[in-house]
């Protein structure tokens, strides 16, 4: 996961040094010819990406705004639905709001985006008042790359307009919000759409956003949300850094996962059959204990392996010590399970679980 990352990190960075580097002939055959040769970072991310299905996967390239700071540019956003509280609202009222906010604004072109994201594919549509346009893209990006690539494919098609004034459409509040407050870790493309939002302003075009609630019947939108679900075609897009991430971890995750899964005998998977990782106390010694306890190797039940003596026997059952037997099975330490945990039975997992007994180091 870290290579991955790190690998991606340098592709999305022209300024890295490592930006542009290809594998030499002389050092793919080195590596080739002799097995002791440790392969370059560059080899082992390749059989990686191989293996994920990622070789062919463009991340997009991180760049600050080319222009500075103190230039700043404003984009125009309408709020026709500003004082709505979505509870109370019935569609007839948005559609009614929608309507008069059109007829007001009837000299601007309308154009409705939006993105769509399910379990199999990512795509966006774009729909002008003659035309629909709707692409897929790669299943990594994540639905507000969807929404933003929408927006920026529709000011890409605007300069071919005779038209001058134009309303953006979105479904997308954190998209526009994106846009006022630009900072290291705004999402790339939005430095797209503002740069191409300059240079159409600079050639006179008028361009307003405008939020609109989804599934209220508002037609445009309902056209987009459509196009969106059934787009076909895919577009060479490259994926930002930070949706290839989140991807790459879900991979991962669902890997790990299913090997976790077939290992039922392992005495963690009794106490985690998920894979996550689990908060730490802040007692370093509880803390081992605990880890301990949840991996069933202790230097109680254990200690036997080391000095090559009989494994601890429990007098009463006449088993092997285990931490399962001592905490949840053996009939000796009823009471004391009475006692910390107000019951005799209670079952393994829930002891010294993500969050563990309160009681459990009282008991032990
Ligand atoms: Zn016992």
């Amino acid at each position: 996961m870290l290579s991955l990352h790190y690998y991606f990190r340098v592709k999305s960075n022209t300024y890295q040094p490592f930006h542009n580097f290809k594998l030499r002939p002389f050092l793919v055959r080195l590596q080739e010819a002799r097995e002791s040769f440790i392969p370059v970072f560059f080899s082992r991310v390749h059989n990686i990406l191989t293996e994920l299905n990622l070789l062919y996967v463009h991340v997009t390239i991180h760049r600050k705004r080319n222009f500075p700071s103190w230039k700043f540019f404003e984009t125009h956003v309408l709020h026709p639905f500003e004082n709505f509280n979505k509870s109370n609202i019935t569609d007839i009222i948005y559609q009614k709001t929608f309507i008069e906010h059109r007829e007001h604004y009837n000299s601007f072109v309308p154009i409705y985006t939006d993105g769509s994201k399910s379990a199999d594919q990512v795509s966006f549509a774009v729909v002008f008042p003659n035309i629909i346009f709707s692409f897929r893209l790669h299943p990594s990006c994540s639905i507000s790359t969807a929404e933003i690539t929408a927006i920026l494919y529709a000011l890409e098609q605007i300069p071919k307009s005779i038209q001058k004034l134009f309303i953006i459409y979105t479904v997308s509040l954190s998209v526009l919000k994106a846009h006022d407050s630009v900072h290291d870790h705004t999402h790339p493309l939005v430095f797209s759409v503002l740069d191409i939002l300059e240079k159409l302003a600079s050639k006179g075009f008028i361009i307003n956003f405008c939020w609109i609630p989804s599934h209220v019947g508002i037609l445009g939108n309902e056209q987009a949300a459509k196009a969106a679900k059934s787009a076909t075609f895919s577009i060479n897009g490259t994926v930002p850094i930070g949706d290839l991430k989140n991807h790459i971890k879900l991979l991962l995750y669902t890997e790990w996962q299913e090997q976790w899964n077939v290992e039922t005998g392992n005495k963690l998977h009794a106490i985690t059959p998920t894979v996550q990782s689990w908060p730490s106390l802040k007692n370093r010694k509880a803390d081992t204990i605990l880890t301990r306890l949840r991996v069933g190797h202790t230097r109680f039940t254990h200690r036997h392996l080391l000095l090559e003596e009989q494994a601890p026997m429990c007098s009463k059952c006449n088993c092997t010590l285990s931490v399962h037997h001592i905490l949840s099975e053996c009939s000796n330490f009823n009471s004391q399970r009475l006692r910390f945990f107000n019951t005799t039975t209670i079952s393994l997992p829930t002891l010294p679980g993500e969050t563990q007994h309160v009681h459990l180091f009282a008991f032990l």
